[in-house]
């Protein structure tokens, strides 16, 4: 399957598993190519321009990032909210860090030095 039919397959199982999809652009750019999906307090943006641009990106409720997969897969996006991306375990409380990524107690000192450089807080 071609990175663009993965991401459509994606959005398209989002759409029948209850999220509800509107253009991202209003009034500009197709909905078909950028599309943003929500499902209770869960947000999608899916962009599927052509086979070089498309992509999905998901935010959980709590408005961190969670790795979308690569098949549209709701128990593992709400696997994804106990996730750290940085060590990989799972099962853990995540914190914020950065805009909005997301990591475990013991990788946030390390994460918060590496993610806001100087200049973000005056
Ligand atoms: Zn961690």
């Amino acid at each position: 399957m071609s990175k663009l039919s993965a991401v459509v397959a994606w959005r398209d199982a989002a759409i029948s598993d209850g999220w509800e999809s509107s253009q991202t652009y209003r009034g500009g750019e197709a909905e078909d190519s950028a599309s943003t999906l929500t499902r209770e307090r869960w947000r999608a943006q899916v962009y599927a321009r052509s086979e070089r641009d498309c992509s999905v990106y998901v935010w959980g409720p709590d408005g961190l990032a969670v790795p979308a997969g690569d098949v549209y897969d709701f128990p593992a996006l709400l696997a994804g909210l106990t996730h750290c991306k940085t060590c990989g375990r799972s099962g853990v409380s995540t914190h914020r860090v950065g805009f909005a990524g997301r990591v475990c107690a013991a990788c946030l000192p390390a994460e918060r030095k590496r993610v806001v450089t100087p200049g973000w807080c005056n």
